[in-house]
């Protein structure tokens, strides 16, 4: 059964390259009916690692995924990390090492001074002797002496190291006791069973260290994905102020989460030259080989041009149950669908969208100056006043665009008025400024009576 994981370091909060790892994990693991864990690699106690599985799951939660078992706190497992430090040194596959910090120094130097790589030259690896009384000893683990270490890549294909030249005996528990990190992932990974490990490959110099330990533990070697890092457009790693920012400020800055799952499979992996992506679509095509081999960059155009998509494709309900997170609640509102249909070609995100149905729905309490001045001379004035008392008096159905449409028409014909005289006067009186969506469909989510009162009170203010 394929099982997969995400392993984040609790740093408080998901950032959009974390979710797009954990989304390919996601996938492969849902795809092939396997499993899906989460682990928080907090061995360094400092960190609020309960806060960050939490932000996790809120995130997850957001975009609609979930994880299977409990989560994993490395934290909680230092007991089960000494019992295989133990075992590798009783098996004589690590080694106690009593090297001081001086010691080490000097040893660096010399290295350095002949050019060599610096690396730790085993002198405790074969020692028989009496330790010295005052060093506490770190452990380190009997790497192989010149040779290969060889994994396939799902990604990247052959990878071959030779073990000299990348690692040496690397201290596994420290001289406090507690185990090192590509030590304890090692341990985790293979006890947790998992198949399949799709990481950045910022993580591809661990490997060859962790399959060291793999090899010594005598555990399976899982199949690893180096997936290439997420850039921003000057080609530098993508920072917090290209967006690498929390999860949740997307949904803060009105994204719907398929958005944002649809940007993030398609940054670094394609299936031809498809661009959306429903969920099943995504189950269907995902595959990890399928990973790009180069970085990919971060485009935030794309990312508002397929939230656009997604809002202009959303269901009426869905949309009314978004905005509320913006406050907005227009569910018993009886103009709610063309509310929604209205602005739904318009707003790049739901903020956006609450935002413009606010100006609609709630009476302006001021008048854009420059609009006004523009368009509000004696003659628009007048006209708005005729208008309204026209409105007043017909009674046909004006609940609908084409009822407003229809009136408005007739109005303008028996005036010989044309559209410009009288629109952007309208839209003032209505929305306080000369932007809205079309006429008919503000006047008809104002609705009669408030749009009476919108112009009245407008010709009252602009005729003192
Ligand atoms: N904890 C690591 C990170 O947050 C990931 C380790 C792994 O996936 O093996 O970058």
């Amino acid at each position: 059964m394929t099982t997969t994981r995400f392993a984040p370091s609790p740093t408080g909060y998901l950032h959009i390259g974390g979710l797009r790892t954990a989304l390919y994990s996601y996938l492969w693991a849902r795809k092939n009916s396997g499993r899906f864990l989460l682990r928080i690699e907090d061995t360094d106690l400092k960190r609020n690692s309960l806060e960050a599985a939490k932000a996790i799951e809120e995130a997850f939660k957001w975009v609609g995924m979930t994880h299977d078992d409990e989560v994993i706190y490395q934290s909680q497992r230092f007991d089960l990390y000494k019992k295989y430090i133990t075992k590798l040194l009783d098996e004589g596959k690590a080694y106690y090492c009593y090297a001081s910090k001086e010691e080490l120094d000097v040893m660096r130097e010399a290295q350095q001074a002949k050019k060599e790589r610096p690396r730790y030259d085993r002198r405790y690896r074969d020692f028989r002797g009496t330790p010295p009384e005052d060093v506490n000893p770190v452990v380190r683990i009997k790497a192989p002496i010149d040779e290969k270490i060889e994994f396939e890549d799902g990604i990247k294909g052959s990878m071959s190291f030779n073990s000299d030249d990348i690692l040496d005996d690397f201290i596994i528990a420290r001289s406090d006791g507690v185990p090192t990190y590509n030590f304890v992932v090692a341990i985790d990974d293979s006890l947790m069973g998992l198949t399949d490990v799709i990481r950045g490959d910022d993580h591809l110099s661990n490997t060859p260290k962790q399959i060291v330990v793999y090899e010594a533990l005598g555990f399976d070697i899982p199949k690893f994905y180096h997936v290439p890092m997420i850039l921003n457009p000057n080609g530098k790693k993508l920072s917090k102020r290209d967006g690498a920012m929390d999860v949740m400020e997307y949904k803060n800055m009105g994204y719907l989460p398929e958005a944002v799952l649809n940007y993030l499979i398609r940054l670094g992996w394609s299936h031809g030259d498809q661009e959306i992506f429903s969920f099943t679509e995504m189950l269907e095509h995902f595959d990890p080989t399928n990973i790009n081999k180069s970085a990919s960059a971060y485009n935030p155009e794309k990312l508002d041009w397929l939230n656009a998509h997604y809002i202009k494709n959303a269901s009426v309900e869905r949309i009314i149950e978004e905005l509320k997170f913006f406050d907005l609640h227009i569910h018993g509102h009886d103009r709610k669908e063309l509310i929604v249909d209205s602005l739904r070609e318009r707003a790049k995100t739901i903020k956006e969208f609450a935002t413009m149905a606010k100006t609609i729905i709630d009476e302006p309490t001021s008048y854009d100056e420059k609009a006004v001045k523009k368009f509000l001379n004696e003659e628009a004035i007048e006209i708005l006043q005729q208008y309204v008392d026209f409105i007043k008096n017909y009674d046909d159905v004006m609940h609908l665009p084409s009822g407003f449409e229809h009136a408005t028409k007739l109005f303008m014909e028996q005036n010989e008025l044309k559209m410009k005289q009288l629109a952007q006067p309208i839209r003032i009186a209505m929305v306080g400024s000369a932007v809205s969506p079309s006429v008919y469909d503000v006047l008809s989510i104002i609705g009669r009576d408030d749009v009476i009162k919108r112009i009245e009170k407008l010709i009252r203010i602009h005729h003192v």
